[in-house]
């Protein structure tokens, strides 16, 4: 493969086709991951997709290959997911490029540190032919294990919803402030974090968590005077997801009224559901199929970078099982055997993919509206 990196920091490899102007097929995962990682979010998808050409053994393909090994997936340093898959759908722009990190240092600045030009991320997007966007993954979560399954065609891919709030009230002396002449932020913060666990866990398929608290000034003998959460909502039903926003919202303000204290939001990502493409999802399917295991489609709960490409051109993911549901934390893990299989899968997927790519690259003319 020739190898460049990106302005945005994307790692990409291209592998070519067996015509100079052969369309493209983009397969790949992220390479950033959060604190306290496990070793296969992200990276295991680059590495299977390194091990497909690997094994291709030189052998060119009616279509080129390039992996992706997407930067910044997860969000962790400045709140906003999926940096480096916006650059390949074009959709960097300079509120993006202005968002800071915890030492207020702002996407570009943290980029240009890197030594790469953000002048010239508009470049990384992509353009031409491609057959589609196809992502392994482990699944990080429990359902493939209960089902006994190793392997899973993705079809759809939640929405999601990050926001930010600050309950603000007034620090004061923990000793000689009377309990009901406080504002405490803190305690408007418990209370509204309890409230949108109580609301999420009685609505079907609704996940909301507060992930972060920042409590100011943080000491132990002052009444918090401003506290700062993280909120994230997901469902795969957009409808349910924004009510749900709304309906977090109305309880922030109402905690808040009762009080004496103001709380303030803003919206972080507003992440639409996003299918799958029903042609490759339907090929990934074959595939499992021929390496002997009874497919299996499902949802995504998590936001991957597929979901942004599927923006631009056809994409669809293969789910890995994840032992014991278990990730962003060091005890996640995979299976040997399940990792040949997606390999396996993913060579039969190449196989099938070259004996279509005639019908599928004038699928994707059709749907760019170049037919
Ligand atoms: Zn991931």
């Amino acid at each position: 493969m020739s190898v460049r990196l990106d302005a945005m920091g994307n790692l990409l490899g291209f592998y070519p086709g067996i015509e100079s102007n052969a369309p493209r097929l983009l397969l790949g995962s992220h390479l950033d991951t959060v604190p306290n990682a496990g070793a296969f979010d992200g990276i295991l998808g680059v590495v299977i997709a390194v091990t497909l050409l690997e094994a291709l053994d030189g052998r060119r393909l009616p279509f080129a290959i390039e992996v992706v090994g997407f930067s910044e997936e997860e969000g962790v340093r400045f709140g906003v997911p999926f940096l480096g898959s916006r650059a390949l759908v074009g959709r960097v722009d300079e509120e993006l490029l202005q968002a800071r990190d915890a030492q207020g240092v702002s996407v570009r600045k943290a980029i240009e540190d890197f030594g790469l030009n953000t002048m010239e991320i508009p470049q990384a997007r992509i353009a031409g032919d491609y057959l589609g966007y196809i992502e392994f993954h482990i699944e990080q979560g429990p359902v493939l294990e209960e089902l006994g399954k190793p392997l899973a065609a993705v079809d759809s891919i939640a929405g999601q919803s990050r926001l930010e709030f600050t309950f603000l009230g007034r620090s004061n002396h923990a000793g000689t402030t009377p309990m009901h002449l406080r504002h405490d932020a803190l305690a408007a913060a418990a209370e509204w974090i309890v409230a949108v666990e109580r609301t999420a866990l009685n609505a079907t398929g609704l996940v909301a968590s507060v992930g972060r608290i920042e409590a100011k000034p943080g000491a132990s003998n002052v009444v918090c005077g401003e506290a700062r959460l993280t909120l994230d909502v997901r469902h795969s039903s957009d409808e349910t997801r924004i009510n749900a926003v709304e309906n977090f919202i109305g309880q922030a303000k109402h905690i808040a009224q009762r009080r004496g204290i103001t709380v303030e939001w803003k919206a972080r990502l507003d992440q639409r559901a996003v299918p799958m493409d029903a042609r490759l999802v339907a090929e990934i399917e074959r595939a499992i199929a021929v390496t002997g295991c009874a497919p299996h489609r499902m949802m995504s709960g998590a936001g991957h970078d597929a979901m942004i490409m599927a923006e631009k051109i056809p994409s669809a993911m293969i789910f890995l099982r994840t032992p014991g549901g278990i990730s962003h934390d060091p005890a996640e893990s995979v299976a040997v055997e399940d990792v040949e299989k997606a390999i396996e899968c993913g060579l039969h997927l190449l196989d099938q993919l070259a004996s279509l790519s005639s019908a599928f690259s004038s699928g994707v003319r059709e749907r760019m509206g170049l037919a």
